[in-house]
């Protein structure tokens, strides 16, 4: 996705604010009628229409007069909203080149103001679990903030809760700088995912390290659910870190075994085919694999002594909560695309909304001319956080 930053600089204070009411507007509507917005905006002389104009034509909103006059914002008016906060923060200044395109997230780099180069990572819940999310309407019937927004909130939260958790326990993670939104800016890896690196020094090494960071997670309480040679990153110097932690599950899940042995199974996978490695396995195991005591026994997850709690004590301390992992966990994964495979072939099968995630709230819709006590509410904190100089770039 293109993220044309200078758009940025010639946006004016009146502009954010319209683009904040929208956000705000979008907690209980899916499409924000205009009169709403310029209520919550309340710019002087009708300006809110003119500067609705200007975003529409920066595609930061997307307009939709389908049942009433109204707005919505789009993914690149979200990044906005989150990058124009952290650099009124002082988090950095400016927005480089995009360094990833992850499954649900784009990456970029982020200069501070001293030169320092991070990482800031735009989540996009929606863009692939969109239909996912939509099949799971059920759960949403009284809950109309169950949007795209929500859910890509929700991820980078997550995400920055666990990076600064992981880090504090000594796990080989990016350090967790700041999160806004559904962004989260952190460290800047010098290194390559796995997945891109054909040649290693010390292959033994390397495969030993990362299977013991499966199992000290473990222990830990934490399953990764999609640890891959995509999300293990290398130095030149063969130092493993692990990043994308949206997925992570307690060692209590019901399906954590399945999970755990799923992330065991994918390096070893990888390091056989990549890396020529050849493994013990455990009783059980087909019985012409090969046995050599002296290399990396797969581990079993019945065998690992767990602390578990790990999710409950140190994330609800981060702001994350248990009921946070639990709304996250019922939109993504695997248990979503189970339920896909049996009931909901339906609305699985029509077609995808692709660019903006979005779907129809079912929610108690509030129709134009009403406005909630919410909206109200509103109104009054759509000042406070995008103020500040316009110094991207
Ligand atoms: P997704 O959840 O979409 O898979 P990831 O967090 O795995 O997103 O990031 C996607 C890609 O972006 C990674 O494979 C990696 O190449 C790059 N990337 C992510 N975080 C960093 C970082 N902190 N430093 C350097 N590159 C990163
Ligand atoms: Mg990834």
């Amino acid at each position: 996705m293109k993220l044309d930053v200078d758009v940025l600089r010639y946006l004016s204070k009146d502009d954010f604010r319209v683009l904040t009411a929208v956000e705000m507007g979008m907690r209980n509507h899916e499409i924000v009628p205009s009169e709403l917005i310029d209520r919550i905006a309340s710019l002087k002389h009708g300006g809110t229409y003119k500067v609705l104009k200007n975003l529409l034509k920066h595609k930061l909103l997307h307009h939709d007069s389908s049942k009433y006059d109204g707005f919505r914002l789009t993914y690149l008016g979200y990044d906005f909203l989150a990058i124009k906060t952290l650099v009124n923060r002082g988090v950095f200044t400016a927005v480089g080149r995009q360094i990833g395109v992850g499954k649900e997230s784009d990456i970029f780099e982020v200069a501070k103001e001293d030169g320092t180069i991070l990482a800031m990572k735009l989540h996009r819940l929606g863009r692939v679990s969109f239909r996912a999310v939509k099949s799971k309407r059920d759960y949403l019937k009284h809950r109309s903030s169950y949007n795209w927004l929500y859910l890509s909130r929700l991820a980078a939260l997550k995400e920055f809760a666990f990076m600064k958790a992981l880090e504090e326990h000594g796990f080989p993670v990016p350090l967790a700088v700041d999160s806004n939104r559904h962004c989260v800016v952190m460290s800047l890896i010098q290194g390559y995912p796995l997945v891109q690196v054909k040649e290693l020094q010390n292959p033994d090494t390397v495969f030993e390290t990362i299977v013991g960071l499966v199992v000290r997670l473990a222990e830990h309480g934490l399953i990764h659910c999609d640890f891959n040679e995509f999300n293990i990153m290398i130095d030149d110097d063969e130092k493993v870190t692990m990043i994308d932690f949206p997925q992570m599950v307690s060692v209590s899940h019901h399906n954590a075994q399945m999970y755990f042995d799923r992330d065991v199974e994918c390096i070893f996978k990888f390091f056989s085919k990549r890396f020529n490695l050849s493994f013990e396995e455990n009783a059980g195991h087909s019985d012409d694999s090969k046995v050599d005591s002296e290399e990396v026994g797969r581990p079993s997850f019945a065998d690992i002594k767990k602390v578990t709690g790990f999710l409950d004590k140190e994330l609800s301390a981060s702001g994350f909560t248990r009921k946070d992992q639990d709304d996250i966990e019922r939109f993504t994964g695997d248990d979503v695309e189970k339920d896909l495979d049996s009931d909901d072939k339906e609305s699985a099968d029509e077609p995808i909304e692709k660019d903006e995630g979005h779907f129809e709230e079912e929610g108690n819709p509030v129709e134009q001319g009403e406005t909630s006590k919410e909206d109200t509410e509103m109104k009054q904190d759509v000042v406070s956080e995008n103020e500040g100089p316009n110094d991207l770039g």
